[in-house]
This record gives structure tokens, sequence and C-alpha cells, in this order.
């Protein structure tokens, strides 16, 4: 039996085949074995801790063509750290009593409406924990550069962009758009891009701080990565002296996603295409199973991302899309896709964490849902 088999038997735990992309419930990803040894190095060896953020943070500053950056505990924390970065900026006094009684700064953080979104935890949850508070601009549908420069007040400390298939993405201004907003009445913007593949574009679009989860697209460890201009990036490192403190992000950590960020900047990603192929067999069996339609479909944010969609004819198979996914979680392996559509009779596999043959486990799973 191998050691990870026996974790499973140990603890009693159920396996997993994943197909529903980089989820936080699941684990997020399973990085490459030169993360793994960074992690381990990490583990193994003490550092001048400061002197290894300044260091690590300047050479993936380098990498990436931005001014500086700072490896974080996750992508939350970032939000939190930037936020509170903003409206503490280099104030011992304000940095140590933040949540103490309120300041006498600009505290509110406009985001779109459409962005004030759920990704696990609220959006609006981080922003207070740095401090701020939530200022919504424009509509559910819609939020125009006008529409975010009519919420600034004299208390906005900055603008928050979430950049997410989480969001509204109809009649919403683009990175570009609320950094010229941004520019125009001199505050910050910052962009939480946690599941994004690019990580330099939002920067180049005009952000201050740009926010990634450091295991979802990079497949780092649990981490996150704050890159940004100087001054912001320099603010946000502060935080560690206030509530970043709770947030802690380990050397391992950062020297896991240090090699991350550097793997995926430099070796080939599986594209959108490569994913087509490794699920057309797949795609094929299902539609040889009768009242189940699948095919494939492009991610709905714009990734290079296909995915396979399976819809489920109700009246056909006697049963709802919500009790097909219920079941394939509940089984062994437990089975999870994407089930944001549930509701309107279709699912969606992502195929990043899955291969061929664990494809071929989940068409089987489904098919003997009907025998
Ligand atoms: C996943 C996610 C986060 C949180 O990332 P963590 O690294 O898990 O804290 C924040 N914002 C968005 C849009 C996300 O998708």
């Amino acid at each position: 039996m191998s050691a990870n088999q026996s974790i499973y038997k140990k603890y009693n735990l159920k396996t997993v085949i994943n197909t529903s992309g980089r989820m936080t419930i699941l684990g997020v990803s399973t990085p490459r074995e030169d993360v793994v040894e960074a992690v381990n190095f990490g583990l193994n060896h003490y550092f001048e801790v400061k002197d290894l953020i300044n260091k690590t943070g300047r050479y993936i500053a380098d990498l990436l063509g931005v001014e500086d950056a700072v490896v974080v505990s996750c992508a939350s924390a970032g939000i939190a750290q930037s936020v509170a970065a903003v409206i503490v900026k280099d104030n011992l006094y304000r940095l140590e009593n933040l949540h103490a009684h309120s300041h006498d700064v600009p505290s509110e953080i406009v985001v779109p409406k459409g962005h004030n979104v759920n990704f696990g935890a609220p959006v609006g949850t981080m922003v207070q924990l740095g401090g701020g508070t939530l200022r919504e601009a424009g509509y559910a549908n819609e939020c125009s550069p006008a529409q975010l420069a009519a919420a600034i007040t004299p208390k906005t400390a900055a603008i928050l962009y979430i950049k997410s298939h989480h969001c509204v993405q109809k009649s919403m201004l683009d990175v570009a758009q609320a950094a010229e907003v941004a520019k125009t009445y001199q505050l910050p913007l910052i962009v939480d891009a946690a599941a994004e593949e690019d990580l330099q574009s939002y920067y180049q679009a005009g952000a201050d701080l740009v926010i990634y989860s450091g295991a979802k697209a990079i497949e780092g460890p649990t981490s996150g990565l704050v890159i940004g201009r100087k001054q912001y990036v320099e603010w946000v490192k502060l935080q560690s002296n206030g509530i970043g403190r709770a947030m802690k992000v380990g050397k391992e950590g950062i020297l896991g996603l240090t090699q991350a960020i550097t793997s995926y900047m430099t070796l080939e990603k599986e594209n959108g295409q490569q994913m087509v192929d490794k699920m057309s067999a797949f795609i094929d069996n299902l539609n040889s199973l009768k009242g189940i339609q699948a095919k494939v479909v492009w991610d709905s944010a714009g990734r290079d991302i296909a995915r396979t969609e399976i819809s489920f004819d109700h009246a056909a198979l006697g049963i709802t899309t919500q009790e097909i996914v219920d079941r394939l979680k509940n089984g062994d392996p437990a089975i999870y896709f994407r089930g944001y559509k549930a509701n309107e009779g279709k699912i969606e596999v992502d195929v990043r964490s899955v291969n061929a043959e664990q494809l071929h486990i989940v068409y089987e799973c489904i098919k003997a849902l009907f025998n």
C-alpha cells in the first residue's frame, strides 16, 4: 500500500475524483514535484524570514515585470491586508489599533455591486477584516465607469475590482476602465484575481495591487501572492506586524509558491485544445446514454479552459440533476462536479485535475445510476 493510500485508510477518508476545478473544499490542486521539493527545503532550514520575504518578492517581481511582490498565506489574506495597507499606510498607531476604534482616515472600499460575491466566504468579510467597509457601485447587472466614479466620496480609500467567474460579467467595466477611474480620483485600485491565469495583465492595465491564490492556477502550496506598485506592496508587508500576524505564511509556503510561479511562467501549460482532446472519448460515451447530452463548453470568464457540459433530461431519467450530483458526491469514490447550473439541468466537468482513466470512471458511475 502506498503512503498516501494509508493516509486515506488511517483517517478513514473517502477518495475523491475532482472534476470541479480548483476548489478549496477538495484541496485546490496537487503541486508538481519541484514545488514539493521547495516546500521540503523550506521546512528543513532556518532563514532570516524578513530577508526571505523581501528577496523572494524581488525575484517574483522581476520574473513578472512588476515593481514588487510579496507572498501571503492565501488570496483572502491578500485582500484583507491590501485593504488594511491602503487605510493604515505606514502609520504605526493605526497599524497597532486597526480595529480598536474608528480612524480619522478614509476607509471605504468601493466595489462594483456585481463583484460583491461569495467565493466560499464573502468578499466583504475580508474587507472588514482589513478595517474597511464596502460601498457598492452600480447595480447587480451593470457598472459603468461613471457609476463606479459616482460611488466615490472623500471617505473612499480604494477601489476593489474582483476579476472572477463568480462575478456578473455583462455590462461590467473592465480593469483598465476601473484603473482610469482610480487615477482620475487619485485612489489605489486593488484587483482580486485569485483564480485567474494571467499574472501580468491586470498590473499592466493599471492596478496598484493584484492578488492571486497560490494553489489555484499557479498550483503552488496553500499561499497567496500580492503584486503591485512598490509603495503599496511595502504597506502590505508592514501588516505582518498588524492583522497579517493572524494570517502568517510559513517559509515552506514562501519557497513553494516562488518555485511554482517560476515553473508556471516557464513551462508549457495544458491548453484548452488539449483539454478538449482529453475529454472527447468521455463525451462520446456520455452521448451514447439515453436522456443525457454532453458537449464542450468554454470558460465563461474567458480563460483558456474547456469543460464538458452534461445536460440531463429529467423527464426521461426520472431524477433531477441535483439528485444526480448528490448521489455521485455521496458515492465512493466521491465525484465532484461544477454544479453552478444544476438548477437548469446542467453540470460541468472540469478536466484539469483528472486524467482520461478517471474520466472513464466518472462515465461508468453516471451510467451505473441508470441501470
Ligand atoms: C478563491 C478565491 C478567493 C480566495 O482565495 P484563497 O487563496 O482561497 O483565500 C478570493 N477571491 C476569489 C475571486 C476567488 O476565486
